[in-house]
């Protein structure tokens, strides 16, 4: 029953947390199937890099999580899938009355609907291999809320009622389903922030990460895409085979203000 040689479908994999969660993997001895939208020699060097450091199979498959069809295709093109992680996501920031109908039907179709769409092609799956584990990325805004992050807030949200459905639903298989709510990770994307949010408030590094960006993450410390790729690996271990349809925060005290 050991997570070794499992294969894992990893969403939005090619940057940021997805990316940490596909090295913790593969260094765990877990196959990977990497995956975003894009098709660049890149993306497919990432795969192989990886497996050259750590001796698992990975694999790039492309596929715009944005179309229902292509998530059951994604699930469909990889050899097999004992793990989904649900993780490819994306932002917009507006007042409810400017939110752009077409940034909504985006954020809902890639943060919260694509899961719904790899879960029902991946659980055939895992139901035939007798064992398996789906991990949504949900955040702390799937527990807290923040004003003009509607869309995302809502699809944060909405993933963790899937996850706890679908864990009802598979609750007498070797299947468990889980998110992990993160604050604030440091990706690259959020790095990028830095230099610009110092230049607006006029404040050196360390006091735009603790003051500005940290502001309610009381451990003042950005959590590391390893830590989340650790809490992975966890959930895919034999010790948390009865952890299902719970929520599991990593967010240096943010929900427990
Ligand atoms: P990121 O932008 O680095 O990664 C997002 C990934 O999703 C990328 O690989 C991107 O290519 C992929 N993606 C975007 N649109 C896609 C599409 N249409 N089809 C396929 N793939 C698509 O950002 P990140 O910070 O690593 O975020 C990863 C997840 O973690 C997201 O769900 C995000 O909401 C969540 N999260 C991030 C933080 C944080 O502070 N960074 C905190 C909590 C939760």
């Amino acid at each position: 029953m050991s997570k070794k040689g499992r294969s894992a479908v990893i969403t939005g994999s090619n940057s940021g947390i997805g990316l940490g969660i596909a090295w913790a993997m593969a260094q765990a001895g877990i196959n990977v199937y990497l995956n975003s939208f894009t098709d660049r020699p890149e993306d497919h060097r990432l795969a192989a890099e990886i497996a050259d450091a750590t001796g698992v199979s990975v694999s790039y498959i492309k596929a715009n999580l944005a179309n229902g069809d292509e998530c059951r295709r994604l699930i469909s093109e990889a050899a097999d899938c004992d793990i989904l992680v649900n993780n490819a996501g994306i932002q917009h920031v507006s007042p409810i009355e400017e939110f752009p109908t077409e940034k909504w039907e985006a954020v809902i179709a890639i943060n919260l609907s694509s899961a719904f769409h790899t879960t029902a092609a991946a659980l055939p799956i895992m139901k035939k291999n007798g064992w398996g584990r789906i991990i949504n990325i949900s955040s702390a805004h799937g527990l807290t809320a923040s004003p003009y992050k509607a869309a995302y807030i809502a699809a944060k949200h909405g993933i963790v009622g899937l996850t706890k459905t679908i864990a009802l639903e598979t609750a007498q298989e070797e299947i468990t389903v889980n998110a992990i709510c993160p604050g604030y990770v440091l990706t690259p994307l959020v790095e990028a922030q830095i230099p610009a949010t110092m230049k607006e408030y006029g404040m050196g590094r360390e006091e735009v990460i603790e003051k500005i960006m940290l502001a309610r993450q009381p451990s003042k410390q950005f959590v590391k895409v390893e830590e989340i790729g650790g809490i992975v690996n966890f959930l895919c271990s034999d010790a948390a085979a009865q952890v299902t349809g719970t929520t599991i925060s990593v967010d240096g005290g943010w929900t427990a203000l």
